[in-house]
């Protein structure tokens, strides 16, 4: 589970590092009296679980609580790739002299820990790693040691980050092991003119497997934030939020993955990811659908399906009863194989819906899908 940047901001405070003073806010009125206690001047930040918020439009600067009340009402409700802004983080304005990257994160292959850090932070560190890789430094951490101040020294050392930032390192890592952490990342983390080091951006994802230890950052929470990971998850479907445009859904994680490689192979990008799992019923299939047509970055959806244990049939009634609560605005594209395939076909031929089209092989539905989304 991914933590907001409030929440990742308060572990960090509790571990003894900088950060700037700051508030949450649900509605502008809040916004506007949170800057009052914070002195006037503030940036207003939309709290949703993806980056890049200050590029679009999510992190605004507020000279004072009027204006903050201003920016916070434009910042409420925007959609931040398929995000729905629902809270602001209300912060105190930081002199920035210089902002840096560091990021700590599992490596599953390597059974390790790595430290990622770079002395150009602030932008987003895919982009750095492609137009100048040798400004990132890589660092293996052994689990068993972690982050101790001689290997802070040796990760700032290696990024070419102030060796007053080694301080902060060691923290980051507590916060790590304490909090049953897969990643926490701060980006950027800041020198003020004052020399000192604040964490001003972080992300933190949780291990769900350790959820029974952090039951601080309760699931039922996230459902109310609004974002479709967690309504999916309500629903027992597993979905996860893509970048691209053509949305995703299939039977069983293999079939899904390879269509995701067959959609990116036809030149589209795929927008999610949805397995509704094997045995799934007519409601499953209602239910994923509705799922990714609430995505606005969607502008086809494939639906490839191998029936096996799920049965065609079933998946093609799910389609339908779809239909009816669900008003489809964009095409649909849906291959259906396997136990029942032809009854499956039949029912959806019979439903006759004009922007529900079949493909009988998987690179047919997938060119299929990807011409429609680049179409729109
Ligand atoms: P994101 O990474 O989602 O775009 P950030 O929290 O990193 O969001 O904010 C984007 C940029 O805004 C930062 O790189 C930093 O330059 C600036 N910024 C963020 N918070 C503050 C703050 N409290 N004071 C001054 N500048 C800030
Ligand atoms: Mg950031």
């Amino acid at each position: 589970m991914d933590l907001f940047e409030h929440q990742a901001r308060q572990l960090f405070e509790e571990n003894g590092i900088l950060v700037p003073r700051a508030e949450t806010a649900d509605t502008a009125e809040e916004a506007r009296f949170a800057a009052e206690r914070l002195g006037g001047r503030v940036v207003v930040k939309a709290q949703v679980k993806t980056g890049g918020r200050g590029k679009a439009g999510g992190v605004k600067l507020a000279a004072d609580p009027a204006a903050a009340h201003i920016t916070a009402r434009q910042i409420l409700g925007m959609d931040i790739k398929g995000h729905t802004v629902r809270t602001v983080m209300i912060a105190e304005p930081v002199g920035i002299e210089a902002e840096f990257y560091v990021s700590y994160v599992l490596d599953r292959a390597a059974g390790r820990f790595l430290a990622i850090a770079s002395a150009e932070g602030g932008m987003e560190i895919e982009e750095v790693a492609a137009s100048r890789p040798e400004a990132v430094a890589r660092l293996t951490i052994d689990p068993k040691v972690g982050v101790t101040a001689a290997k802070a020294a040796e990760i700032a050392a290696a990024a070419g980050l102030p060796a007053a930032t080694a301080d902060t390192l060691v923290k980051l890592w507590r916060v790590l092991v304490r909090e049953d952490a897969l990643l926490v990342e701060v980006n950027p983390l800041v020198r003020t003119a004052q020399g000192e080091i604040l964490a001003l951006d972080g992300k933190i994802t949780l291990d769900d497997n350790a959820r029974f230890r952090q039951a601080r950052w309760g699931s039922e929470q996230e459902v109310r934030d609004g974002d479709l990971e967690a309504t999916a998850a309500a629903k027992g479907l597993n979905y996860v939020k893509l970048d691209g445009e053509v949305g995703i859904i299939g039977n069983g994680a293999g079939l899904v993955m390879s269509t995701l490689d067959v959609v990116a192979g036809c030149g589209a990008r795929p927008a999610n990811f949805l397995d509704i799992g094997g045995g799934a019923s007519a409601e499953v299939m209602a239910d994923g659908l509705s799922v990714v047509l609430s995505d606005p970055s969607v502008r086809s959806v494939l639906v490839n399906v191998f029936g096996g244990i799920t049965a065609c049939d079933a998946v093609a009634d799910g389609i339908v009863q779809a239909l009816e609560s669900v008003r489809l605005t964009k095409p649909l594209v849906v291959r259906l194989d396997g136990n029942n395939a032809a009854r499956g076909r039949a029912v959806l031929d019979a439903r006759a819906h004009p922007l529900v089209q079949q493909a009988t092989t998987m690179d047919g539905a997938a060119r299929r899908a990807a011409d429609l989304a680049h179409a729109r």
